[in-house]
Formats: C-alpha cells, sequence, structure tokens
C-alpha cells in the first residue's frame, strides 16, 4: 500500500464480504483505500440488529462502526423478500425457523410454507441495503436487489443461506450451482456496492490528498 492509503472499515467478521469489498473497489480502479474488518480494529459494543428495514440495519451498524474508530464505514444487511408471503422472511431471514443463522432449518420451513404455492406465484429477491458512514459527511445508503424464484427442493452447494432454493431470473440453476464468480456478478450485494463506488473514489481521493503527495 502506499502512503496515500486510507483504511476503510467493513463492520463484518465475514471475510467473503470484505473481499468482495475489495474486488468492487479493484473493478472500479480505487486503490487509494485499505479494507479492514472488524477483527482489525478494537472490540466495541454494537447495537442489536432489531430494525424493521434492511437499511435501517444497516445504517445503525455502519454509524456504530464510525462511532467507534473514526473510521469511514461500510455496513450491509441482507435477505429474501418471497412475494407469496409479503415479503418475508426480510429482515428475519437469518433467524425464520427460531435460531440464528440455521440455513438448513430456515430452507426447510420456508419450502413448507410454500408447498401449496403454484409455479406462476413463487417470486422472490434477495435484498442487500449497504450503508456508508463517513465521519463528517451525510450517510450514504443504497440498496441492491436480485430477482428470481423459490424452487421446490435445495440444489447445489456453493453459496450459503437460501442459495440451493433460489433460481435467479434467467437462470435454470439456483444460486448455489453458480461458481462464486457468477454470483458475485448478478447478486444483490454486488449490485448495492456499485453504487457506493462513486462516494467511495471521492474518499479515495480525499485520502490521497489529506497524505499529499507520495515522494
Ligand atoms: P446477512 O445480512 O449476511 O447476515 O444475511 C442475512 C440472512 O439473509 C442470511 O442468514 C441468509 O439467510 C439470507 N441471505 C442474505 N444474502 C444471501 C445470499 O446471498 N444467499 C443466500 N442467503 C442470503
Amino acid at each position: 500500500m502506499s502512503e496515500s492509503t486510507g483504511k476503510i472499515l467493513v463492520a463484518s467478521r465475514n471475510a467473503k464480504k470484505l473481499r468482495e469489498l475489495r474486488r468492487v473497489l479493484a473493478a472500479a480502479g480505487i486503490d487509494g483505500l485499505e479494507v479492514i474488518g472488524l477483527d482489525e480494529v478494537d472490540e466495541f459494543p454494537e447495537t442489536p440488529e432489531t430494525g424493521s428495514t434492511f437499511e435501517e440495519n444497516a445504517l445503525v451498524k455502519a454509524l456504530d462502526g464510525a462511532a467507534a474508530t473514526g473510521l469511514p464505514c461500510v455496513a450491509d444487511d441482507s435477505g429474501l423478500e418471497v412475494d407469496a408471503l409479503n415479503a418475508m422472511p426480510g429482515v428475519l431471514s437469518a433467524r425464520w425457523s427460531g435460531g440464528h443463522g440455521d440455513d438448513d432449518a430456515n430452507t426447510s420451513l420456508l419450502l413448507a410454507q410454500l408447498s401449496d404455492v403454484p409455479d406462476e406465484r413463487r417470486g422472490a429477491a434477495f435484498v442487500s441495503a449497504c450503508a456508508l458512514v463517513v465521519p463528517g459527511s451525510a450517510p450514504v445508503v443504497v440498496r441492491g436487489e436480485w430477482r428470481g424464484r423459490i424452487v421446490r427442493a435445495p440444489r447445489g452447494d456453493n453459496g450459503f443461506g437460501y442459495d440451493p432454493v433460489f433460481e435467479p431470473e434467467g437462470e435454470e440453476r439456483t444460486s448455489a450451482e453458480l461458481t462464486a464468480e457468477e454470483k458475485d456478478a448478478a447478486s444483490h450485494r454486488g449490485r448495492a456496492l456499485a453504487q457506493l463506488v462513486p462516494a467511495l473514489s471521492k474518499l479515495a481521493l480525499r485520502a490521497t490528498l489529506e497524505d499529499g503527495p507520495v515522494p
């Protein structure tokens, strides 16, 4: 990294999410920002995710991260909205079957709930809200969506969560049958992060200017 690199915190301990932001920055030609995760900063109290929207949860996480570290902070919150369930599980996606993060139980419950729903009404979307909080600037919150349908039985071993039962529009494979690169290129999170590129470019430029020219 050059001396003119500023740090940006991703409010996550998930190495995949950190890599994803690094790829987005690289693809946009932004090289003035070093992406770090929560494991690389001092621990701080995190507000529970109890918001009623993805946007609210993402913003609270990014505000917490920026306030605790003084660094610009990106946070995301994501989930699955199913048309036939009036956009649920939504913000409850990770804990739909009760416990937090039991992917198999969540997926089985969803399939059971949709068992009588005909093929033409099985539409759904993965949704990701990403918030960028830069101390001293107004927060930016964006949303990315990935439309598709819920199939009747799980297929594929890649990905996580509801990937084995989500068939993206225009695909005959579920998102758990796509390669990581294919999923990244189309996914809700990729689409949301891409919208932050203009703000991230500005931030990188500011970091470069504040540090002065590299000798
Ligand atoms: P988080 O925002 O990454 O914590 O995700 C919340 C929950 O939404 C996860 O536990 C999954 O159940 C679901 N989810 C979010 N994004 C995806 C995805 O890309 N594939 C599958 N499930 C997802």
